[in-house]
Protein backbone atom coordinates (compact mmCIF):
# COMPACT_ATOMS: atom_id res chain seq x y z
CA UNK A 1 0.00 0.00 0.00
CA UNK A 2 1.55 3.65 -0.99
CA UNK A 3 1.93 6.56 0.82
CA UNK A 4 -0.72 8.08 -1.77
CA UNK A 5 -3.23 4.72 -1.15
CA UNK A 6 -4.23 5.50 2.18
CA UNK A 7 -7.40 6.80 0.94
CA UNK A 8 -10.37 6.31 2.44
CA UNK A 9 -8.95 5.79 6.29
CA UNK A 10 -6.61 9.34 5.76
CA UNK A 11 -9.41 11.36 4.79
CA UNK A 12 -11.67 10.19 7.66
CA UNK A 13 -8.82 10.53 10.73
CA UNK A 14 -8.12 13.84 8.74
CA UNK A 15 -10.88 15.57 9.27
CA UNK A 16 -11.44 14.33 12.85
CA UNK A 17 -7.79 15.58 13.65
CA UNK A 18 -9.10 18.83 12.27
CA UNK A 19 -12.07 18.34 14.45
CA UNK A 20 -9.32 18.08 17.56
CA UNK A 21 -8.17 21.03 16.67
CA UNK A 22 -11.39 23.06 17.23
CA UNK A 23 -12.15 21.15 20.53
CA UNK A 24 -8.32 22.48 21.77
CA UNK A 25 -9.03 25.63 21.15
CA UNK A 26 -7.86 26.31 17.47
CA UNK A 27 -10.57 29.30 16.59
CA UNK A 28 -9.10 30.88 12.96
CA UNK A 29 -11.38 29.19 10.41
CA UNK A 30 -8.85 30.01 7.71
CA UNK A 31 -6.66 28.13 9.54
CA UNK A 32 -8.40 25.12 10.44
CA UNK A 33 -9.39 24.87 6.57
CA UNK A 34 -5.89 25.07 5.56
CA UNK A 35 -5.04 22.33 8.14
CA UNK A 36 -7.73 20.30 6.56
CA UNK A 37 -6.51 20.78 2.88
CA UNK A 38 -2.69 20.12 3.69
CA UNK A 39 -2.31 16.21 3.39
CA UNK A 40 -0.03 15.36 6.09
CA UNK A 41 0.77 11.78 5.65
CA UNK A 42 2.21 13.39 2.41
CA UNK A 43 4.89 14.57 4.22
CA UNK A 44 6.31 11.68 6.31
CA UNK A 45 7.62 8.10 5.20
CA UNK A 46 4.91 5.67 4.13
CA UNK A 47 5.98 3.35 7.48
CA UNK A 48 4.58 6.57 9.83
CA UNK A 49 1.71 7.42 7.23
CA UNK A 50 -1.07 5.52 9.49
CA UNK A 51 -0.17 7.76 12.78
CA UNK A 52 -0.05 11.02 10.46
CA UNK A 53 -3.03 12.57 11.66
CA UNK A 54 -2.61 12.04 15.50
CA UNK A 55 -1.51 14.72 17.01
CA UNK A 56 2.15 14.03 17.51
CA UNK A 57 5.17 15.11 16.21
CA UNK A 58 7.12 12.35 13.69
CA UNK A 59 10.70 11.48 13.08
CA UNK A 60 11.45 13.22 9.41
CA UNK A 61 15.33 11.58 9.39
CA UNK A 62 18.32 14.06 10.32
CA UNK A 63 17.38 14.13 13.86
CA UNK A 64 14.46 16.28 12.93
CA UNK A 65 10.86 15.76 13.19
CA UNK A 66 7.66 16.80 11.86
CA UNK A 67 5.81 19.33 14.02
CA UNK A 68 2.83 18.53 15.62
CA UNK A 69 -0.68 19.36 13.80
CA UNK A 70 -1.77 21.76 17.41
CA UNK A 71 1.34 23.71 17.33
CA UNK A 72 1.35 24.34 13.71
CA UNK A 73 -2.20 25.56 13.93
CA UNK A 74 -1.35 27.41 16.54
CA UNK A 75 1.17 29.14 15.85
CA UNK A 76 -0.32 30.09 12.14
CA UNK A 77 -3.30 31.11 13.98
CA UNK A 78 -1.33 33.62 15.99
CA UNK A 79 0.84 34.70 13.11
CA UNK A 80 -1.85 35.49 11.05
CA UNK A 81 -3.52 37.13 14.07
CA UNK A 82 -7.23 37.23 11.57
CA UNK A 83 -5.39 39.41 8.97
CA UNK A 84 -4.36 38.56 5.43
CA UNK A 85 -1.32 37.52 4.99
CA UNK A 86 1.04 39.64 1.81
CA UNK A 87 4.45 37.31 2.64
CA UNK A 88 5.34 34.88 5.36
CA UNK A 89 9.19 34.25 6.35
CA UNK A 90 9.36 30.72 8.04
CA UNK A 91 12.80 29.38 9.48
CA UNK A 92 12.95 25.66 9.70
CA UNK A 93 11.69 24.25 7.12
CA UNK A 94 12.12 20.67 7.77
CA UNK A 95 9.75 18.49 5.46
CA UNK A 96 7.80 21.76 4.42
CA UNK A 97 4.13 20.42 6.19
CA UNK A 98 3.98 24.07 7.80
CA UNK A 99 5.16 25.91 4.75
CA UNK A 100 2.68 23.95 3.13
CA UNK A 101 -0.23 25.12 5.38
CA UNK A 102 1.43 28.81 5.24
CA UNK A 103 1.46 28.83 1.23
CA UNK A 104 -2.22 28.49 1.79
CA UNK A 105 -2.87 31.60 3.81
CA UNK A 106 -0.29 33.94 2.72
CA UNK A 107 0.22 35.23 -1.33
CA UNK A 108 4.27 34.22 -1.25
CA UNK A 109 5.91 32.56 1.49
CA UNK A 110 9.58 32.51 1.83
CA UNK A 111 11.42 29.33 4.13
CA UNK A 112 14.91 28.52 5.02
CA UNK A 113 16.13 25.46 6.37
CA UNK A 114 20.42 24.55 7.93
CA UNK A 115 19.96 20.89 6.47
CA UNK A 116 20.32 20.73 2.72
CA UNK A 117 18.88 16.85 2.59
CA UNK A 118 15.93 18.47 4.19
CA UNK A 119 15.67 21.52 1.79
CA UNK A 120 15.99 18.96 -0.88
CA UNK A 121 12.52 16.55 0.82
CA UNK A 122 10.49 19.92 1.45
CA UNK A 123 11.55 20.90 -2.25
CA UNK A 124 9.82 17.72 -3.42
CA UNK A 125 7.44 17.56 -1.25
CA UNK A 126 5.59 20.96 -2.19
CA UNK A 127 6.07 20.44 -5.84
CA UNK A 128 3.96 17.61 -5.18
CA UNK A 129 1.38 19.72 -3.73
CA UNK A 130 2.02 22.19 -6.16
CA UNK A 131 2.66 24.56 -4.09
CA UNK A 132 3.96 27.23 -5.96
CA UNK A 133 4.05 30.29 -4.04
CA UNK A 134 6.92 29.23 -2.05
CA UNK A 135 10.66 29.86 -1.82
CA UNK A 136 13.21 27.45 -0.36
CA UNK A 137 16.17 28.39 0.88
CA UNK A 138 19.48 26.64 2.33
CA UNK A 139 20.65 28.58 4.59
CA UNK A 140 20.74 29.66 8.56
CA UNK A 141 18.10 31.72 10.18
CA UNK A 142 19.43 32.23 12.90
CA UNK A 143 21.97 34.85 11.27
CA UNK A 144 21.81 37.72 8.51
CA UNK A 145 19.57 35.79 5.57
CA UNK A 146 21.39 38.83 3.42
CA UNK A 147 17.86 39.20 1.57
CA UNK A 148 15.82 42.29 0.98
CA UNK A 149 12.79 40.63 2.45
CA UNK A 150 9.84 42.65 4.50
CA UNK A 151 6.71 40.58 5.50
CA UNK A 152 3.77 40.75 7.63
CA UNK A 153 4.89 37.33 9.50
CA UNK A 154 7.76 35.31 10.67
CA UNK A 155 7.64 31.66 11.67
CA UNK A 156 10.69 30.33 13.89
CA UNK A 157 9.96 26.72 14.13
CA UNK A 158 12.91 25.90 16.21
CA UNK A 159 13.35 26.68 19.77
CA UNK A 160 15.99 29.59 20.90
CA UNK A 161 17.00 30.94 24.00
CA UNK A 162 17.04 34.29 22.42
CA UNK A 163 15.37 36.20 19.96
CA UNK A 164 17.12 36.13 16.41
CA UNK A 165 17.26 39.61 16.16
CA UNK A 166 18.94 39.53 12.83
CA UNK A 167 15.26 38.83 11.18
CA UNK A 168 13.64 41.88 12.99
CA UNK A 169 14.30 44.19 10.18
CA UNK A 170 12.19 41.57 7.76
CA UNK A 171 8.99 43.21 9.55
CA UNK A 172 6.78 45.33 8.40
CA UNK A 173 5.47 47.81 10.84
CA UNK A 174 2.81 45.84 12.24
CA UNK A 175 4.34 42.55 11.47
CA UNK A 176 4.73 39.68 14.25
CA UNK A 177 7.24 37.36 14.36
CA UNK A 178 5.85 33.85 16.50
CA UNK A 179 8.81 31.44 17.79
CA UNK A 180 9.14 29.38 21.02
CA UNK A 181 11.44 31.35 23.02
CA UNK A 182 12.73 29.59 26.60
CA UNK A 183 13.36 31.77 29.59
CA UNK A 184 16.77 31.44 31.43
CA UNK A 185 15.28 28.50 33.52
CA UNK A 186 13.72 26.73 30.77
CA UNK A 187 16.22 26.40 27.91
CA UNK A 188 18.23 23.99 29.28
CA UNK A 189 15.53 21.72 30.12
CA UNK A 190 14.23 22.09 26.28
CA UNK A 191 10.91 23.60 26.84
CA UNK A 192 10.32 26.83 25.82
CA UNK A 193 6.11 29.00 25.21
CA UNK A 194 5.15 30.64 22.20
CA UNK A 195 6.41 33.94 22.18
CA UNK A 196 4.87 36.59 20.04
CA UNK A 197 7.33 39.68 18.84
CA UNK A 198 5.27 42.58 17.37
CA UNK A 199 6.83 45.64 15.96
CA UNK A 200 4.75 47.79 17.09
CA UNK A 201 4.66 51.85 16.84
CA UNK A 202 6.38 52.18 20.06
CA UNK A 203 8.81 49.74 19.72
CA UNK A 204 9.12 45.49 19.43
CA UNK A 205 6.35 44.01 21.66
CA UNK A 206 6.93 40.97 23.48
CA UNK A 207 3.58 38.38 24.80
CA UNK A 208 3.84 34.92 26.13
CA UNK A 209 1.83 32.22 25.37
CA UNK A 210 1.55 28.21 25.31
CA UNK A 211 4.24 25.97 26.53
CA UNK A 212 5.57 23.89 23.72
CA UNK A 213 8.64 21.48 23.19
CA UNK A 214 10.81 22.42 19.85
CA UNK A 215 13.81 20.89 18.30
CA UNK A 216 16.76 23.42 18.97
CA UNK A 217 17.77 26.59 16.95
CA UNK A 218 21.35 25.42 15.78
CA UNK A 219 23.65 28.12 13.76
CA UNK A 220 25.65 27.05 10.87
CA UNK A 221 24.85 24.75 7.55
CA UNK A 222 25.01 20.83 7.47
N1 LIG B 1 8.30 23.64 10.12
C1 LIG B 1 8.58 22.21 10.28
C2 LIG B 1 9.31 21.98 11.59
C3 LIG B 1 10.58 21.24 11.38
S1 LIG B 1 11.54 21.00 12.86
C4 LIG B 1 7.32 21.40 10.16
O1 LIG B 1 6.31 21.92 9.70
O2 LIG B 1 7.29 20.24 10.51
C5 LIG B 1 12.60 22.41 12.84
C6 LIG B 1 13.56 22.55 11.70
O3 LIG B 1 14.37 23.70 11.95
C7 LIG B 1 14.55 21.39 11.52
O4 LIG B 1 14.44 20.87 10.23
C8 LIG B 1 15.92 22.06 11.72
O5 LIG B 1 16.96 21.52 10.90
C9 LIG B 1 15.63 23.50 11.37
N2 LIG B 1 16.58 24.49 11.90
C10 LIG B 1 17.20 24.49 13.11
N3 LIG B 1 18.01 25.57 13.22
C11 LIG B 1 17.89 26.27 12.05
C12 LIG B 1 18.49 27.47 11.55
N4 LIG B 1 19.38 28.18 12.27
N5 LIG B 1 18.13 27.89 10.31
C13 LIG B 1 17.26 27.18 9.56
N6 LIG B 1 16.67 26.04 9.98
C14 LIG B 1 16.98 25.59 11.21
Amino acid sequence: MGTHGIGMTSARTHARMVERLREQGIRDEVVLSAMLAVPRHRFVDEALAIRAYDDVPLPIGHGQTISQPWVVARMTELARNGRELDGVLEIGTGCGYQTAVLSRLAKRVWTVERIGALVAKARRNLQALKCGNVALKHGDGSADLGEELSVDAIVVTAGATHVPTALLRHLKPGGRMVMPLSQPDEGERGVQHLTVIEAAPGGMREQRFDAVRFVPLLPGLA
